[in-house]
C-alpha cells in the first residue's frame, strides 16, 4: 500500500504528512500485549486550526466546484483502492484494536462499501421545487454545511470513518477527523489513499491525539460548522455543549444498553448464535451490542441455560488465534468491565457461565471472559449501564406489555431484537420499542450501511448510516424568485 507514512504515523492536514506543533508523540499500545508497538503525533489546538483552515480553503478551492458526480468517482474509487487493501488494513486494524482478523477484515470491507454506497449517491442528493405564488419559482437547494468536525472512538476506527466521512465528502464538506488516541492508525492509512484516489488537499484532514486536547479543540473551532460525534454519553454532552456555544448542528451517537427479548414462541434455535454474537463480537465493545437477554419466564430456565453452554464454548484470542472474540482495548476498559463483574458478584447475582482464554496468551493483553450473569435484578447497575464488555444480564419477563417496559426501562435507545413467530406481536413490540432501530428475529445487519442508524435518549440523536446521513450532511436552502 502506497502510503506516505513511515513511524511515527502523522496527521494529514492539506495533502501533507506533517507532525505535531509541539514535536510530541503519544505512544500506541497493542492490546494483545499491553506493549507499545507505534507512535502517533500528539495533535495541539493549533495543528486543529490548521487543518479547519485547510478544509475551508478546500471549499473555497477545487473541492468547492468539484462537481457531485466527480466526488462520487473520487468516493468510489477510494472504496476500490480501501478494498484492495483489505489484508494490510486489516492486520493494522486488528493490532491497534485487539479485534480477531475475521472481524477486522469485515470492518474493512464495510468501511469499503461506505464509500462505494455514498459515492454512488453523491449525484443523486437533489433538492426541491414548490409550487408557490403567480409568477413566482421557488427551489429548495441542498448544499454542504462547510467544514464538518468528525470524533470517532477506538471500537471500530475505519468503520466508523467510512460512515461519517463518506457522507460528509459525498453532500460536498470538507472534513477534519480526530479519531481515538488508542486506535487511529487504519484512519490515518485510509485518508492517504483518499489522496491516491483523487480527493484534492484539504477535503479531508486527519489530526490524530488526545481527545481532551485536539479533539475539544475541534468541537470548539468558530470555523467548524456542523459535528459528528460517537463516544461516551459524558464526552457526548461536553461536545453538544461546545457546538451550542457555536450554534452548530451535531449528530451524538453514544452507546446502549440494548435488550434482545425472547418471547416463549420463538425459534430458539435460530435466535441462540444471534444472541450469543450480540454480546461476544468485537468482546463486547460495540454501542449496539445485546447487552440485555430478556426472556419470557416459561422459558427462562431452559433457553438461558442454552446460552450459559454456548458462552462456556466461546474462546478468547489474539487477533491472530482468531477465536470469538480478542482482548479489551485498554487497561482502562479492563478495569470497568472488571468492576462491573465485581460489584455483580458482591450484589449476589448469579455467574451463570464464562468463557476461555486460550492457551498461551501474553501476559500484559487486556484478557476478560465473556460473562453470563442471571437472574439480574432490573434496577442494579448490570441491569441499566454500559458495561462496554462482553457481559450479557439475563433476566425474566411475565407477557408482551412486561418485556415492552422493561425493554424501555434503561436510560439509552440504541437497538433492540424481539424474537418471536407472532406476526402481529412482532409488529407491536417494534413500533413500543424506545430506540433507533429493532430486528425482527435477527440482530445487527451486516455493517448495515444503507439503514439508518442512532439513538433516543442517552443514545444521542440524529442518524448516520443510509441516505439519512447525506440529508443529515447537508442543508437546505430555499431561493424563491419573483419573476412575474
Ligand atoms: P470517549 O467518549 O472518551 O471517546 C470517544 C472519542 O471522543 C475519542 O475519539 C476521544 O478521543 C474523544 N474525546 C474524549 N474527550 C473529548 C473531549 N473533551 N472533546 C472532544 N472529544 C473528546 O470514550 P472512551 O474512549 O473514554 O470510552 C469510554 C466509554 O464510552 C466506553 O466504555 C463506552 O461505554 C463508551 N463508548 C461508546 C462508544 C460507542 O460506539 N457508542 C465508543 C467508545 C466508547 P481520545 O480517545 O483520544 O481520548
Amino acid at each position: 500500500m502506497n502510503a506516505p507514512q513511515s513511524a511515527p504515523y502523522q496527521h494529514l492536514v492539506d495533502g501533507r504528512s506533517v507532525a505535531a506543533s509541539t514535536g510530541e508523540t503519544l505512544p500506541m499500545i497493542d492490546p494483545s500485549t499491553g506493549a507499545v508497538f507505534a507512535h502517533i503525533a500528539a495533535g495541539t489546538a493549533d495543528d486543529i486550526d490548521r487543518a479547519v483552515r485547510a478544509a475551508q480553503a478546500a471549499l473555497d478551492g477545487t473541492w468547492g466546484r468539484t462537481p457531485a458526480a466527480e466526488r462520487g468517482r473520487i468516493l468510489q474509487k477510494l472504496g476500490r483502492l480501501i478494498e484492495d487493501n483489505v489484508e494490510a488494513l486489516a492486520w493494522i486494524e486488528a493490532q491497534d484494536t485487539g479485534k480477531t482478523i475475521t472481524v477486522a477484515r469485515n470492518d474493512i470491507r464495510v468501511t469499503a462499501r461506505y464509500f462505494d454506497f455514498y459515492g454512488a449517491a453523491a449525484d443523486k442528493l437533489h433538492g426541491q421545487v414548490i409550487p408557490f405564488l403567480d409568477g413566482y419559482s421557488v427551489s429548495v437547494l441542498r448544499e454542504p454545511h462547510g467544514v464538518t468536525g468528525h470524533i470517532v472512538p477506538w471500537n471500530y476506527p475505519a468503520q466508523q470513518m467510512g460512515r461519517t466521512i463518506a457522507p460528509a465528502l459525498a453532500a460536498g464538506n470538507a472534513a477534519v477527523l480526530k479519531p481515538s488516541e488508542d486506535a487511529c492508525l487504519s484512519c490515518v492509512r485510509i485518508a492517504a489513499l483518499a489522496l491516491e484516489a483523487g480527493l484534492p488537499p484539504g477535503a479531508l484532514n486527519v489530526v490524530t491525539g488526545l481527545g481532551e486536547i485536539a479533539g475539544a479543540a475541534l468541537t470548539s473551532h468558530p470555523g467548524v460548522n456542523f459535528i459528528s460525534f460517537t463516544g461516551s454519553t459524558e464526552v457526548g454532552q461536553l461536545v453538544q455543549a461546545a457546538a451550542a456555544r457555536n450554534h452548530v448542528p451535531c449528530v451524538l451517537e453514544l452507546g446502549g444498553k440494548s435488550p434482545q427479548l425472547i418471547f416463549s414462541d420463538a425459534d430458539l434455535d435460530a435466535a441462540l448464535p444471534f444472541v450469543v454474537r450480540a454480546i461476544v463480537q468485537n468482546t463486547g465493545q460495540t454501542c449496539s451490542a445485546g447487552s440485555r437477554l430478556l426472556v419470557q419466564k416459561d422459558i427462562y430456565e431452559t433457553f438461558v441455560a442454552r446460552v450459559a453452554d454456548a458462552f462456556r464454548k466461546t474462546r478468547v484470542g489474539t487477533p491472530a488465534m482468531d477465536l470469538d472474540c480478542g482482548p479489551l482495548m485498554n487497561a482502562t476498559q479492563l478495569g470497568r468491565v472488571q468492576k462491573f463483574v465485581a460489584d455483580a458478584l458482591a450484589s449476589g447475582i448469579p455467574l451463570l457461565a464464562e468463557g476461555l482464554l486460550a492457551d498461551g496468551l501474553p501476559s500484559g493483553g487486556y484478557w476478560t471472559k465473556p460473562t453470563l450473569f442471571g437472574p439480574v435484578p432490573r434496577d442494579h447497575a448490570l441491569a441499566c449501564n454500559e458495561v462496554f464488555g462482553p457481559v450479557l444480564a439475563a433476566m425474566p419477563f411475565d407477557d408482551e406489555a412486561d418485556a415492552i417496559r422493561l425493554a424501555n426501562a434503561t436510560d439509552f435507545g440504541l437497538v433492540g431484537s424481539v424474537w418471536t413467530r407472532d406476526g402481529d406481536r412482532q409488529q407491536r413490540v417494534a413500533k413500543r420499542m424506545r430506540c433507533g432501530q429493532v430486528f425482527i428475529n435477527c440482530y445487527g445487519a451486516a455493517g448495515g450501511v444503507e439503514l439508518p442508524f442512532g439513538g433516543v435518549k442517552k443514545s444521542g440523536h440524529g442518524r448516520e448510516k443510509g441516505f439519512l446521513a447525506l440529508e443529515h450532511m447537508s442543508i437546505t436552502k430555499t431561493v424563491i424568485h419573483r419573476h412575474g
